[in-house]
């Protein structure tokens, strides 16, 4: 793929340019650039000044095709394509899946409609036979190729997630006693099969399995060297392995271990490794929910919370927050700390206090900073300062409004920011994080 990038009326141009270097320099080695809308095609994307004319005129005048003449390379005319088709998968500008999405959903609406009702959710066919059905005619054509799919964003896995366990829910559909459907975990476990989201983990896996095993050495030491971009299929490969590492913590040879080690793995014994990793999905431990789940809540609320002191378990933070409170009388260390109503570390001016060990206990970089630079308060300020805090809370509980509610927007107060330690993750949105100039100011 070769980027280009112009003022809108001569980027047709540019475009034409850069496709003429590059078949000579094809021609120059022996090789041939082959246009054409499945093989060497442009993308476009307008912006800006003059660009619905330059559209236009690639459109309607040009016919969707520029017209390229090389030195010494056969002339040739390059097609623009609204979206393109790469190994099976199609993409827009900036490799947005979105197309592929729409295709493949379409193509599932499509079997179903043929199937549902005749074969996928006949009860005259055992129920065993109706999940190999649906293997072999659906999920087979939809599952095609997503091996060679990037990391999905949170919304476009839920619309995996989605689109599989409708072709599961038309095997095994029934309603619990209370009148629910029954939940997609229940579902997986009932039929027997993996969650959709380790489909798609193993899938990537097994290709890069067989990628290393049979693409010639200099492949190999490129994809050794090679350093995964976010959201690039080599990321979202690591996430993976990472993943299968940590689920089977009991196999050590899933261990976690760099990307190149498991390339030259891959490559000695590419056998062992499908195995291995086809064993570990349909394990126990990879159908748990944890494992699969699409967003952080649905993690959370199958996540356990062990208290440090009794080692009770919880279902959510909260709870065990409200239990280390109430049984064990402790509180926040950031109340503990903070004696303002602003966050003394990004200097942002909540209004309340309460707001203010929101953001607090919310935000890692203020919070490790703020237990590091700042000693905790005697006892004595300590209770004056919640007791302040309790009456204010009990005033907006009168009101009806939350506990941290402030009729004010929260302001950046003037003043440089203090030097911090440097923040663990990516606090995206943050005074200290590469979002910064999307925050709050005054
Ligand atoms: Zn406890
Ligand atoms: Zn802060």
């Amino acid at each position: 793929m070769i980027p280009v990038t112009s003022p809108a009326e001569g980027l047709a141009d540019a475009v034409v340019i850069t496709a003429e270097c590059t078949a000579d320099v094809f021609h120059r080695y022996g090789f041939a650039l082959r246009a054409g809308r499945t093989k060497t095609a442009v993308v476009f994307q307008w912006h800006g000044k003059g660009a619905v004319q330059a559209r236009r005129s690639v459109d309607l005048t040009l016919n969707c095709s520029l017209s390229c003449r090389p030195a010494r390379a056969p002339h040739f005319s390059l097609p623009s394509v609204p979206v393109y088709k790469h190994l099976g998968t199609r993409t827009a500008v900036g490799a947005a899946m979105g197309p592929e999405f729409a295709f493949k959903e379409s193509m599932l609406r499509d079997d179903l409609r043929r199937l549902r009702r005749r074969v996928l959710s006949n009860p005259g066919i055992p129920q065993h036979q109706r999940a190999k059905l649906a293997q072999a005619c659906v999920l087979s054509r939809l599952l095609f190729h997503i091996g060679a799919w990037p990391g999905l964003s949170a919304t476009l896995a839920g619309r995996f997630h989605t689109m599989i366990m409708k072709v599961y829910r038309c095997v095994i559909d029934r309603k619990e006693d209370d009148g629910y459907h029954i939940s997609d975990e229940r579902v997986i476990k009932d039929l027997g099969v993996m969650p959709p989201l380790v489909v798609l983990r193993l899938a990537r896996v097994l290709l890069a399995v067989r990628v290393a095993s049979r693409a010639p050495p200099f492949v190999s030491q490129l994809l050794c060297r090679a350093a995964a971009a976010p959201s690039s299929w080599l990321r979202a490969l690591e996430v993976d392995l990472e993943i299968f590492g940590r689920a089977c913590a009991d196999d050590p040879a899933l261990a976690h271990r760099p990307l190149d080690h498991w390339w030259s793995l891959f490559r000695a014994e590419p056998h062992a490794c499908r195995r291995r990793f086809a064993r570990a999905a349909a394990s126990e431990a990879m159908s748990h929910v944890c494992v699969w789940a699409r967003t952080r809540a649905e993690k959370e609320l199958t996540e356990e919370h062990r208290c440090g002191e009794c080692g009770s378990a919880f279902r959510s933070r909260q709870a065990l927050a409200v239990h280390a409170y109430i049984l064990h009388g402790r509180r926040s260390e950031v109340r503990r700390s903070l004696s303002t109503t602003f966050c003394p570390i990004c200097l942002l001016e909540f209004h309340t206090r309460e707001r203010a060990v929101k953001h607090l206990d919310s935000t890692a970089v203020c919070r490790a900073n703020l237990l590091l630079m700042h000693p905790a308060l005697d006892d004595e300020c300590f209770r004056a300062l919640e007791s302040a805090s309790a009456d204010v809370i009990r005033e907006l509980r009168a009101a009806g409004r939350s506990r941290s509610f402030a009729s004010l927007p929260c302001v950046r107060l003037a003043g440089p920011l203090p030097l911090v330690m440097a923040p663990a993750g990516d606090p995206k949105g943050h005074p200290h994080g590469p979002g910064r100039k999307w925050h709050a100011s005054s």
